[in-house]
């Protein structure tokens, strides 16, 4: 295991860590591990690489001291949702990236910063997601949606590209698809499942004006019928 802020054995929600047998803690930066190329067969990096300053520094180090691995972060639809009405909240700007898998084995980073967290494509996808944030107060309606739809999760074998940007690409800036495109697939297939979808009525009930959006755009989900 490895910890850059060791704090007297305890990890930052101020609880005791607890090491399993055979592992060992160890002080050290993703960013240049202390450790030899192969180490591991398998990285488990969850909520991690959205702290780093340099994201694909770690990503390499990552890839150079194993051969597989798992990547887990917050997903750019619950980063931007939660930033992007409640800017002056110092809690939502610990996290400097945001985090997406557009295709298989891409791993892409663009910046999250008080100017890149107000834009949106102008794409449909874009204005979508611009006017679902616009429509309800996200960090209450975030309780309502999915931990699959509020994480990014990727595994990687052998190896990923990473792509870190140094700002918002858009449609038009010659990509498949910006940001957005993969935000709104999230929040649509969240909206469609029938697991839990208790939590999806509450959301319904307590900001109905969401349902409106997702009528202009002709997303026909459970949740609006
Ligand atoms: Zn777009």
């Amino acid at each position: 295991m490895v910890d850059f802020d060791l704090k007297e054995g305890r990890d930052r929600h101020g609880r005791a860590l607890v090491v399993p047998e055979p592992a060992q803690l160890i002080a050290g930066d993703v960013q240049a591990l202390p450790l030899q190329a192969r180490s591991f067969d398998y990285v488990y990096a969850s909520h991690v690489l959205e702290h780093v300053d340099w994201p694909a520094d770690a990503c390499q180090e990552i890839m150079r001291v194993g051969t597989a691995g798992y990547i887990e972060t917050p997903s750019p639809l619950l980063e931007q949702g939660l930033a992007y009405l409640g800017k002056d909240l110092p809690e939502y700007w610990m996290h400097k990236w945001f985090v997406f898998s557009p295709t298989p084995a891409v791993l892409v980073f663009e910046p999250k910063t008080r100017a890149t967290i107000s834009e949106f494509c102008p794409c449909s996808d874009g204005r979508f997601m611009k006017e679902f944030y616009d429509s309800l107060d996200f960090s209450v309606a975030q309780h309502c949606l999915r931990r699959k739809a509020k994480t990014t999760i990727f595994f990687w074998k052998p190896s990923f590209v990473v792509d870190a940007r140094d700002r918002t690409l858009i449609c038009g800036d010659g990509l498949a698809a910006c940001r957005f495109r993969g935000m709104r697939r999230a929040l649509v297939e969240n909206c469609n499942d029938l697991w839990r979808a208790h939590r999806l009525l509450r959301l319904k009930r307590v900001f109905p004006n969401s349902q409106i959006v997702f009528r202009k755009y002709g997303e026909r989900t459970l949740f609006i019928h």
